[in-house]
Protein backbone atom coordinates (compact mmCIF):
# COMPACT_ATOMS: atom_id res chain seq x y z
CA UNK A 1 0.00 0.00 0.00
CA UNK A 2 1.37 3.58 -0.20
CA UNK A 3 0.17 7.00 -0.18
CA UNK A 4 -0.54 9.10 -2.99
CA UNK A 5 -1.62 12.57 -5.05
CA UNK A 6 -2.53 15.10 -2.02
CA UNK A 7 -1.13 12.46 0.79
CA UNK A 8 2.07 12.54 -0.50
CA UNK A 9 2.01 16.39 -0.42
CA UNK A 10 0.34 15.92 3.06
CA UNK A 11 3.51 13.81 3.99
CA UNK A 12 5.92 15.43 2.46
CA UNK A 13 4.67 18.82 4.63
CA UNK A 14 4.66 17.03 7.51
CA UNK A 15 8.94 15.64 7.01
CA UNK A 16 9.64 19.11 5.97
CA UNK A 17 8.03 20.51 8.62
CA UNK A 18 9.89 18.29 11.26
CA UNK A 19 13.42 18.88 9.31
CA UNK A 20 12.55 22.53 9.82
CA UNK A 21 12.13 22.31 13.85
CA UNK A 22 14.85 20.07 14.37
CA UNK A 23 17.32 21.20 12.19
CA UNK A 24 17.02 24.34 11.08
CA UNK A 25 15.55 25.90 14.12
CA UNK A 26 18.45 25.02 16.33
CA UNK A 27 22.10 25.93 16.41
CA UNK A 28 23.41 22.38 16.58
CA UNK A 29 21.28 19.77 14.98
CA UNK A 30 23.06 18.43 11.69
CA UNK A 31 20.90 16.19 9.34
CA UNK A 32 22.19 12.56 7.96
CA UNK A 33 21.21 10.20 5.23
CA UNK A 34 22.53 6.88 6.10
CA UNK A 35 22.00 3.97 3.83
CA UNK A 36 19.46 1.59 4.69
CA UNK A 37 21.84 -1.08 4.36
CA UNK A 38 24.46 -1.67 6.69
CA UNK A 39 27.02 -3.87 7.94
CA UNK A 40 25.68 -6.78 9.36
CA UNK A 41 27.88 -5.72 12.33
CA UNK A 42 25.92 -2.95 12.95
CA UNK A 43 23.09 -5.20 14.32
CA UNK A 44 24.56 -7.48 16.11
CA UNK A 45 26.26 -4.48 18.04
CA UNK A 46 22.85 -2.55 18.34
CA UNK A 47 21.42 -6.02 19.69
CA UNK A 48 18.68 -6.09 17.41
CA UNK A 49 19.80 -9.79 15.70
CA UNK A 50 19.40 -11.44 19.17
CA UNK A 51 16.87 -9.17 20.33
CA UNK A 52 14.10 -7.10 17.71
CA UNK A 53 11.72 -10.09 18.61
CA UNK A 54 7.72 -9.85 18.88
CA UNK A 55 6.29 -13.11 20.50
CA UNK A 56 4.16 -14.70 18.25
CA UNK A 57 1.22 -17.32 18.90
CA UNK A 58 -1.09 -18.82 15.76
CA UNK A 59 -4.40 -20.39 16.22
CA UNK A 60 -3.93 -24.02 15.63
CA UNK A 61 -7.01 -24.13 13.95
CA UNK A 62 -7.95 -20.94 12.23
CA UNK A 63 -3.94 -20.28 11.22
CA UNK A 64 -4.28 -16.80 12.14
CA UNK A 65 -0.85 -15.68 14.03
CA UNK A 66 -1.52 -12.76 16.70
CA UNK A 67 1.30 -11.31 18.48
CA UNK A 68 0.64 -12.87 21.64
CA UNK A 69 1.39 -9.72 23.50
CA UNK A 70 -1.34 -7.52 21.90
CA UNK A 71 -4.28 -10.26 22.73
CA UNK A 72 -5.62 -11.80 26.07
CA UNK A 73 -4.33 -15.72 25.37
CA UNK A 74 -6.80 -17.03 27.70
CA UNK A 75 -9.96 -15.44 25.56
CA UNK A 76 -11.37 -17.18 22.76
CA UNK A 77 -9.40 -16.64 19.23
CA UNK A 78 -10.64 -13.49 17.55
CA UNK A 79 -11.15 -14.44 14.64
CA UNK A 80 -12.59 -18.17 14.34
CA UNK A 81 -13.54 -18.22 17.90
CA UNK A 82 -11.96 -21.24 18.97
CA UNK A 83 -11.04 -22.01 22.86
CA UNK A 84 -7.76 -22.90 24.30
CA UNK A 85 -6.26 -22.96 20.25
CA UNK A 86 -3.01 -21.22 20.77
CA UNK A 87 0.22 -22.52 20.24
CA UNK A 88 2.97 -21.91 22.73
CA UNK A 89 4.19 -18.11 22.21
CA UNK A 90 7.31 -18.09 20.05
CA UNK A 91 10.09 -15.28 19.53
CA UNK A 92 9.94 -13.97 15.85
CA UNK A 93 12.82 -11.69 14.42
CA UNK A 94 11.13 -8.65 12.78
CA UNK A 95 14.64 -7.86 10.54
CA UNK A 96 13.54 -8.40 6.86
CA UNK A 97 17.42 -9.93 5.64
CA UNK A 98 18.20 -10.54 2.11
CA UNK A 99 21.94 -11.17 0.52
CA UNK A 100 24.70 -8.39 -0.91
CA UNK A 101 27.11 -9.64 -3.58
CA UNK A 102 26.12 -12.54 -5.70
CA UNK A 103 27.20 -15.35 -3.50
CA UNK A 104 23.89 -16.47 -1.37
CA UNK A 105 25.51 -17.75 1.96
CA UNK A 106 24.94 -17.04 5.45
CA UNK A 107 28.45 -14.85 4.82
CA UNK A 108 26.66 -12.59 2.78
CA UNK A 109 23.34 -12.09 4.66
CA UNK A 110 22.70 -7.97 5.52
CA UNK A 111 19.36 -6.40 7.08
CA UNK A 112 16.67 -3.85 5.51
CA UNK A 113 17.16 -1.09 8.70
CA UNK A 114 14.44 -1.68 11.20
CA UNK A 115 14.94 2.17 12.53
CA UNK A 116 17.16 4.66 11.45
CA UNK A 117 18.76 4.99 14.48
CA UNK A 118 22.17 2.92 13.90
CA UNK A 119 22.99 4.81 11.14
CA UNK A 120 23.28 7.81 13.51
CA UNK A 121 25.57 6.22 16.11
CA UNK A 122 27.42 4.56 12.88
CA UNK A 123 28.06 7.90 11.41
CA UNK A 124 28.54 9.62 14.77
CA UNK A 125 32.32 9.76 14.52
CA UNK A 126 32.20 10.85 10.99
CA UNK A 127 30.13 13.66 11.49
CA UNK A 128 32.16 14.93 15.06
CA UNK A 129 35.17 15.03 12.66
CA UNK A 130 33.72 16.63 9.95
CA UNK A 131 31.31 19.11 11.01
CA UNK A 132 32.20 21.64 13.54
CA UNK A 133 29.44 20.65 16.09
CA UNK A 134 30.59 20.33 19.84
CA UNK A 135 28.73 18.68 22.53
CA UNK A 136 25.37 18.89 23.16
CA UNK A 137 24.71 18.26 19.19
CA UNK A 138 21.95 16.19 17.42
CA UNK A 139 21.87 14.37 14.37
CA UNK A 140 18.69 14.09 12.79
CA UNK A 141 17.69 11.58 9.77
CA UNK A 142 14.17 10.82 8.26
CA UNK A 143 13.69 7.61 6.10
CA UNK A 144 12.47 4.08 5.19
CA UNK A 145 11.85 1.30 7.82
CA UNK A 146 11.18 -2.26 7.47
CA UNK A 147 9.95 -4.38 10.25
CA UNK A 148 8.19 -7.94 9.28
CA UNK A 149 5.09 -6.99 11.41
CA UNK A 150 3.36 -10.08 12.75
CA UNK A 151 -0.13 -8.36 12.64
CA UNK A 152 -0.38 -5.52 9.98
CA UNK A 153 -3.79 -3.52 10.12
CA UNK A 154 -5.58 -0.03 10.87
CA UNK A 155 -4.58 1.38 7.39
CA UNK A 156 -0.90 2.58 7.79
CA UNK A 157 -0.92 2.75 11.37
CA UNK A 158 1.40 -0.16 11.62
CA UNK A 159 3.34 -1.47 8.06
CA UNK A 160 6.18 -3.54 7.04
CA UNK A 161 7.55 -0.46 4.79
CA UNK A 162 7.28 3.01 6.89
CA UNK A 163 9.43 5.80 7.23
CA UNK A 164 10.76 7.39 10.28
CA UNK A 165 12.02 10.69 11.82
CA UNK A 166 14.92 10.29 14.29
CA UNK A 167 16.72 12.76 16.07
CA UNK A 168 19.58 11.85 17.96
CA UNK A 169 20.68 13.74 20.81
CA UNK A 170 24.20 13.45 22.16
CA UNK A 171 24.74 15.02 26.09
CA UNK A 172 27.62 15.28 28.74
CA UNK A 173 26.78 12.00 30.94
CA UNK A 174 25.18 13.66 34.20
CA UNK A 175 23.21 16.07 31.85
CA UNK A 176 21.25 13.60 30.32
CA UNK A 177 17.94 14.42 32.73
CA UNK A 178 17.80 17.98 31.64
CA UNK A 179 17.92 17.24 28.25
CA UNK A 180 15.61 14.47 28.26
CA UNK A 181 13.03 16.77 30.27
CA UNK A 182 14.37 19.40 27.34
CA UNK A 183 13.54 17.28 24.58
CA UNK A 184 10.00 15.84 26.17
CA UNK A 185 8.93 19.42 25.93
CA UNK A 186 9.98 20.48 22.51
CA UNK A 187 8.49 17.14 20.98
CA UNK A 188 5.08 17.82 22.44
CA UNK A 189 5.27 21.32 21.11
CA UNK A 190 6.21 20.46 17.79
CA UNK A 191 2.26 18.78 17.78
CA UNK A 192 1.18 21.57 19.07
CA UNK A 193 2.66 24.05 16.66
CA UNK A 194 1.34 21.59 13.96
CA UNK A 195 -2.09 22.34 14.60
CA UNK A 196 -2.90 18.86 16.23
CA UNK A 197 -6.10 19.20 19.07
CA UNK A 198 -4.28 19.40 22.28
CA UNK A 199 -6.52 17.33 24.15
CA UNK A 200 -5.85 14.52 21.76
CA UNK A 201 -2.34 14.08 22.64
CA UNK A 202 -1.01 12.80 25.91
CA UNK A 203 2.10 11.48 27.66
CA UNK A 204 2.72 7.59 28.57
CA UNK A 205 5.98 6.80 30.72
CA UNK A 206 7.26 3.60 30.12
CA UNK A 207 6.95 0.91 33.01
CA UNK A 208 9.41 -1.92 34.28
CA UNK A 209 7.88 -4.06 31.88
CA UNK A 210 8.50 -1.83 28.94
CA UNK A 211 11.88 0.01 29.43
CA UNK A 212 14.24 -1.37 27.66
CA UNK A 213 17.51 -2.84 29.49
CA UNK A 214 20.11 -0.45 28.77
CA UNK A 215 17.18 3.08 29.11
CA UNK A 216 16.98 4.81 31.92
CA UNK A 217 13.88 6.49 31.27
CA UNK A 218 11.28 6.76 28.24
CA UNK A 219 8.08 8.21 27.26
CA UNK A 220 6.00 7.92 24.43
CA UNK A 221 3.63 10.66 22.68
CA UNK A 222 0.31 8.71 22.30
CA UNK A 223 -2.35 9.93 19.87
CA UNK A 224 -6.46 9.45 19.94
CA UNK A 225 -6.40 7.48 17.20
CA UNK A 226 -9.96 6.20 15.77
CA UNK A 227 -9.21 2.99 17.70
CA UNK A 228 -7.83 4.46 20.71
CA UNK A 229 -5.25 5.97 22.32
CA UNK A 230 -1.61 4.78 20.27
CA UNK A 231 1.69 5.48 20.56
CA UNK A 232 2.62 7.88 17.75
CA UNK A 233 6.27 8.94 18.78
CA UNK A 234 9.10 7.41 21.93
CA UNK A 235 11.33 10.01 23.45
CA UNK A 236 14.37 8.05 24.90
CA UNK A 237 16.87 8.68 26.83
CA UNK A 238 19.22 5.98 25.72
CA UNK A 239 22.10 6.58 27.81
CA UNK A 240 25.62 5.39 26.69
CA UNK A 241 24.19 1.99 25.71
CA UNK A 242 24.62 2.25 21.80
CA UNK A 243 27.95 3.84 21.32
CA UNK A 244 29.25 2.11 23.81
CA UNK A 245 27.88 -1.49 21.84
CA UNK A 246 29.27 0.34 18.53
CA UNK A 247 32.61 1.17 20.00
CA UNK A 248 33.32 -2.51 21.32
CA UNK A 249 31.93 -4.25 18.04
CA UNK A 250 33.83 -2.13 15.63
CA UNK A 251 36.97 -1.73 17.82
CA UNK A 252 36.51 1.98 17.31
CA UNK A 253 37.28 4.95 19.92
CA UNK A 254 33.86 6.35 19.94
CA UNK A 255 34.81 8.70 22.94
CA UNK A 256 34.04 13.02 22.59
CA UNK A 257 37.18 15.21 24.08
CA UNK A 258 35.75 18.27 25.25
CA UNK A 259 38.33 20.50 24.48
CA UNK A 260 37.51 23.23 26.82
CA UNK A 261 38.28 20.86 29.97
CA UNK A 262 39.92 18.07 28.27
CA UNK A 263 37.12 15.54 29.62
CA UNK A 264 36.98 12.65 27.51
CA UNK A 265 33.35 10.63 27.37
CA UNK A 266 31.09 8.16 25.79
CA UNK A 267 28.38 10.78 25.34
CA UNK A 268 24.80 9.89 26.58
CA UNK A 269 21.61 9.72 24.27
CA UNK A 270 18.81 11.24 24.19
CA UNK A 271 16.41 9.93 21.46
CA UNK A 272 13.44 11.52 19.45
CA UNK A 273 11.59 9.13 17.33
CA UNK A 274 8.26 9.72 15.54
CA UNK A 275 7.07 7.43 12.76
CA UNK A 276 5.96 10.02 9.82
CA UNK A 277 3.77 7.20 8.21
CA UNK A 278 2.32 7.33 11.70
CA UNK A 279 2.33 11.04 11.25
CA UNK A 280 0.21 11.38 8.54
CA UNK A 281 -2.65 9.21 9.63
CA UNK A 282 -2.68 11.07 13.13
CA UNK A 283 -2.95 14.38 10.91
CA UNK A 284 -5.79 12.94 8.56
CA UNK A 285 -7.63 11.66 12.01
CA UNK A 286 -7.25 14.75 14.09
CA UNK A 287 -8.94 16.89 10.81
CA UNK A 288 -11.29 14.98 9.74
CA UNK A 289 -14.90 16.18 10.59
CA UNK A 290 -18.12 15.23 9.19
CA UNK A 291 -20.34 18.81 9.26
CA UNK A 292 -24.11 18.04 9.77
CA UNK A 293 -25.44 20.63 7.59
CA UNK A 294 -28.76 22.23 8.17
CA UNK A 295 -30.95 20.04 5.26
CA UNK A 296 -29.92 17.19 7.15
CA UNK A 297 -27.13 15.91 5.07
CA UNK A 298 -23.38 15.22 6.46
CA UNK A 299 -20.46 16.71 4.59
CA UNK A 300 -16.79 15.85 5.18
CA UNK A 301 -14.55 18.39 6.03
CA UNK A 302 -10.35 18.42 6.75
CA UNK A 303 -9.33 21.02 8.95
CA UNK A 304 -5.34 21.26 8.56
CA UNK A 305 -3.18 23.80 9.83
CA UNK A 306 -1.80 25.84 6.87
CA UNK A 307 1.82 24.43 7.46
CA UNK A 308 0.66 20.85 6.65
CA UNK A 309 -2.20 21.33 4.58
CA UNK A 310 -1.68 19.34 1.24
CA UNK A 311 -2.86 22.83 -1.07
CA UNK A 312 -2.49 25.77 0.88
CA UNK A 313 -4.34 28.88 -1.64
CA UNK A 314 -6.67 27.86 -3.97
CA UNK A 315 -7.66 30.30 -7.06
CA UNK A 316 -11.33 29.92 -7.80
CA UNK A 317 -12.15 32.29 -10.43
CA UNK A 318 -15.56 33.47 -10.19
CA UNK A 319 -16.59 33.34 -13.57
CA UNK A 320 -14.64 32.15 -16.56
CA UNK A 321 -15.04 35.03 -18.71
CA UNK A 322 -14.68 38.41 -18.99
CA UNK A 323 -10.93 37.95 -18.41
CA UNK A 324 -11.55 37.24 -14.42
CA UNK A 325 -10.07 33.61 -15.18
CA UNK A 326 -6.89 34.92 -17.37
CA UNK A 327 -6.58 37.43 -14.26
CA UNK A 328 -7.25 34.15 -11.97
CA UNK A 329 -4.67 32.09 -13.81
CA UNK A 330 -1.70 35.10 -13.30
CA UNK A 331 -2.48 35.14 -9.64
CA UNK A 332 -2.02 31.40 -9.56
CA UNK A 333 1.05 31.18 -11.17
CA UNK A 334 2.61 33.95 -8.98
CA UNK A 335 1.24 32.47 -6.16
CA UNK A 336 3.08 28.83 -6.67
CA UNK A 337 6.92 30.32 -6.07
CA UNK A 338 5.55 30.83 -2.91
CA UNK A 339 2.69 28.18 -1.82
CA UNK A 340 1.31 25.17 -2.86
CA UNK A 341 -1.82 26.26 -4.90
CA UNK A 342 -4.51 25.03 -7.03
CA UNK A 343 -6.91 26.47 -10.00
CA UNK A 344 -10.36 25.60 -10.52
CA UNK A 345 -12.12 27.16 -12.73
CA UNK A 346 -14.63 24.27 -12.83
CA UNK A 347 -18.83 24.03 -11.47
CA UNK A 348 -20.71 26.33 -9.28
CA UNK A 349 -18.20 28.28 -6.39
CA UNK A 350 -20.08 27.14 -3.79
CA UNK A 351 -19.38 23.58 -4.81
CA UNK A 352 -15.54 24.70 -5.49
CA UNK A 353 -15.14 26.05 -2.03
CA UNK A 354 -17.15 22.48 -0.96
CA UNK A 355 -13.65 20.49 -2.52
CA UNK A 356 -11.08 22.48 -1.37
CA UNK A 357 -12.94 21.92 2.52
CA UNK A 358 -12.92 18.29 1.61
CA UNK A 359 -9.24 17.84 0.84
CA UNK A 360 -8.36 20.88 3.78
CA UNK A 361 -7.16 23.47 1.81
CA UNK A 362 -6.69 26.59 4.02
CA UNK A 363 -7.03 29.34 1.81
CA UNK A 364 -9.49 30.40 -1.44
CA UNK A 365 -8.91 33.03 -2.66
CA UNK A 366 -12.09 34.23 -5.53
CA UNK A 367 -11.68 36.61 -8.13
CA UNK A 368 -15.34 38.52 -9.23
CA UNK A 369 -15.77 41.89 -10.94
CA UNK A 370 -14.66 43.75 -8.03
CA UNK A 371 -11.45 42.02 -8.67
CA UNK A 372 -11.47 44.16 -11.93
CA UNK A 373 -12.19 47.15 -10.39
CA UNK A 374 -9.89 47.03 -7.18
CA UNK A 375 -6.71 46.08 -9.40
CA UNK A 376 -7.15 48.45 -12.07
P1 LIG B 1 5.33 -0.91 18.64
O1 LIG B 1 5.53 -1.26 20.09
O2 LIG B 1 4.02 -0.24 18.32
O3 LIG B 1 5.67 -2.03 17.70
P2 LIG B 1 7.81 0.43 18.90
O4 LIG B 1 7.69 0.90 20.31
O5 LIG B 1 8.63 -0.75 18.56
O6 LIG B 1 6.36 0.25 18.27
P3 LIG B 1 9.72 2.31 18.04
O7 LIG B 1 10.73 1.30 17.74
O8 LIG B 1 9.89 3.16 19.27
O9 LIG B 1 8.26 1.66 18.03
O10 LIG B 1 9.57 3.23 16.75
C1 LIG B 1 9.42 4.63 16.80
C2 LIG B 1 8.21 5.08 16.02
O11 LIG B 1 8.21 4.50 14.71
C3 LIG B 1 6.89 4.65 16.63
O12 LIG B 1 6.48 5.57 17.63
C4 LIG B 1 5.97 4.67 15.44
O13 LIG B 1 5.48 5.99 15.20
C5 LIG B 1 6.87 4.28 14.30
N1 LIG B 1 6.68 2.86 13.96
C6 LIG B 1 7.23 1.78 14.54
N2 LIG B 1 6.85 0.64 13.94
C7 LIG B 1 6.02 1.01 12.92
C8 LIG B 1 5.30 0.30 11.91
N3 LIG B 1 5.36 -1.02 11.81
N4 LIG B 1 4.54 1.01 11.03
C9 LIG B 1 4.46 2.36 11.10
N5 LIG B 1 5.12 3.09 12.04
C10 LIG B 1 5.90 2.43 12.93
Amino acid sequence: MGLWSTWVELKNNIRDFWWKEMTQMHDNIVGLDASILMHPKVWEASGHISNFTDPMVDCKVCKSRFRSDQIDLSAPCQNCGSKDSFTEPRNFNLMFSTHMGSVQDSSSVVYLRPETAQGIYADFKNVVQSSRVKIPFGIAQVGKSFRNEITTKNFIFRSCEFEQMEMQYFVKPGEDETWFDFWKEQRMAFYHKMGINPESLRWHKHGDDELAFYAKDAYDIQFLFPMGWQELEGVHNRTNYDLTQHQTFSGKDLSYLDQETNERYVPYVVETSAGLTRNVLMALSDAYEEEKLPDGDTRTVLHFHPKIAPITVAVLPLVKKDGISEKAQKLEKELREDFATFYDQSGAIGRRYRRMDEIGTPYCVTLDYQTLTDTQ
